[in-house]
């Protein structure tokens, strides 16, 4: 490959030089979400990040097996395997059947998904579609006594493992801190340890989601779900894990643990985490208030937000920070993405009516080369942006007449230009990614009921008439008051 991939592998805490096990095929896992309620801002980073890493990958030549699962069983509300199922809990409150909520849930995802330009995974699996495979893999870990049953639950044996094996290698927490940071609950007598997390749970009776097990009717652990479905599709051992940073524990040091104690090493060679995206400097979250979904952001309608963001300004934004570094969000943040994105574009326009001259008196040579020795630095997306910016002043320029570029030059930063903005950063352009558009079409509408006001007046009923029903037919609601006539569309 000509241009050689970083990228940080948070289990060494270093950046590493990414070479796949089988190239030119790359195996990449990443945790999808939990689907019981619509997703949220922070759904959308994770969605993001890796994105641009399936895109740059398969950009660079290699053929790419991207598996992003959906989790629809198994994740309770408490970290320590108490509480209710997230799924079964929203479809007792709204009376439907768990299967219900997953179904609406993963049907605004890819929704918002496609919003975000965000291309789908190769495989989407599901949780509750692999429940033999999770039982194979509790298996495993019972045949080679890192697990055991208790009251037909059975739980991960982490204070064994840790014997023989680096229980907290990946998060760097060491058995104490777990145990120090590891609240008691009720319940918690099925455990040995606090430490322990369940593989498999014996399902109370009111229970609705359960399976057959050897051990009794029930649900798999949350963790379990990602080691089966990582092995069934990506194997043994494969390339990349992704995920956000609050994943790296417990969640991915138990898949680890898991990995290791079936089948005796780990599953993944680079271990890739995006960090958090807060508001106003605060945490994300519904207790606090300041939880946005992405519907939220694309209408507007949320008392935090001061206008409607466009999927493209919300990607944009994201992809302004690198993928490790925080993001803040705030109106004012997200007003000069769009800004910025809106000055990209018009320098893609203006890109297409450049007229080469003889001679260039200006370099743009460099961008190529700078936007890839960007990229393949872990994905520094906000470099290749800043690059994109000075290749914009430089489009300005020439617009402006103060600057030539010749035909080759021309056909190069065109191109070049195009394949970062789009193909690898994957933006585009939105028809209404300003109100511009919106508001010259209501123009016309005004412009339209004034002349059927002038045809009224004029007593010319025909012609007023087939206005009125046109714009009916069209979706306009039409209403005559005193000052005149108001009109909304109702699509
Ligand atoms: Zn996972």
């Amino acid at each position: 490959m000509e241009h050689q991939l970083t990228i940080y592998n948070t289990l060494h805490r270093k950046k590493e030089i990414f070479v796949p096990l089988h190239a030119p095929h790359v195996g990449m896992y990443v945790c999808g979400p939990t689907v019981y309620s619509d997703a949220h801002l922070g759904h959308a980073r994770p969605a993001i990040t890796f994105d641009i890493l399936f895109r740059y990958l398969t950009h660079l030549g290699y053929q790419v097996r991207y598996v992003r699962n959906i989790t629809d069983v198994g994740h309770l509300e408490h970290d320590a395997d108490e509480g209710e199922d997230k799924i079964a809990k929203r479809a007792r409150l709204e009376q439907l059947e768990p299967m219900e909520v997953v179904q609406r849930n993963v049907n605004h995802y890819h929704k918002e998904m496609e919003s975000l330009n965000v291309l789908p995974p190769s495989i989407e699996p599901h949780a509750s579609g692999h429940i033999i495979e999770q039982i194979e893999l509790v298996k495993e870990i019972l045949k080679n006594g890192y697990a055991y049953e208790s009251k037909g639950s059975v739980y991960f044996d982490v204070q064994k493992y840790n014997k023989t094996h680096n229980y907290g290698k990946l998060s760097g927490r060491n058995l104490d801190d777990v145990l120090n940071t590891t609240r008691t609950l009720d319940g918690q007598s099925e455990k040995r340890d606090p430490s322990d997390f369940a593989l498999w749970k014996c399902a109370q009776p009111e229970h609705i989601m359960r399976w057959p097990s050897p051990w009794s009717n029930g649900f798999p652990g949350w963790h379990c779900e990602c080691t089966a479905m990582g092995k069934k599709y990506l194997g043994d051992t494969f390339d990349i894990h992704g995920g956000g940073m609050d994943l790296i524990f417990p969640h991915h040091e138990c898949e680890i643990a898991q990995a290791v104690a079936s089948q005796g090493k780990d599953m993944v060679n680079y271990w890739m985490h995006n960090n958090m995206i807060t508001i106003n400097g605060t945490k994300m979250g519904k207790s606090l208030g300041n939880f946005i979904t992405l519907q939220e952001l694309f209408s507007g309608n949320h008392p935090l937000l001061e206008q409607a963001y466009s999927p493209m300004t919300i990607r944009f934004f994201i992809l302004q920070a690198h993928y490790r570094s925080t993001v803040d969000f705030s109106n004012e943040a997200l007003q000069a993405a769009e800004k910025g994105l809106s000055r990209l574009w018009e320098a893609s326009k203006n890109l297409k009516k450049i007229v080469a001259s003889a001679t260039s008196s200006i370099d743009t040579s460099a961008l190529k080369e700078n936007c890839y020795a960007a990229m393949s630095d872990d994905l520094n997306s906000p470099i290749v942006i800043s690059h994109l910016f000075d290749a914009t002043r430089q489009i300005n320029q020439i617009i402006a007449g103060t600057a030539t570029i010749n035909q080759a030059d021309l056909t190069a930063l065109q191109e070049t230009f195009h394949l970062f903005l789009t193909d690898i950063l994957g933006l585009r352009e939105e028809l209404s990614s300003n109100n511009e558009r919106e508001l010259a079409f209501g123009q016309v509408v005004d412009l339209l009921l004034e002349q059927r006001h002038v045809a009224k007046v004029n007593k010319d009923w025909a012609t007023s008439d087939k206005i009125r029903n046109t714009l009916t037919e069209l979706g306009f609601e039409i209403k005559d008051t005193k000052e005149g006539s108001e009109w909304k569309l109702n699509k």
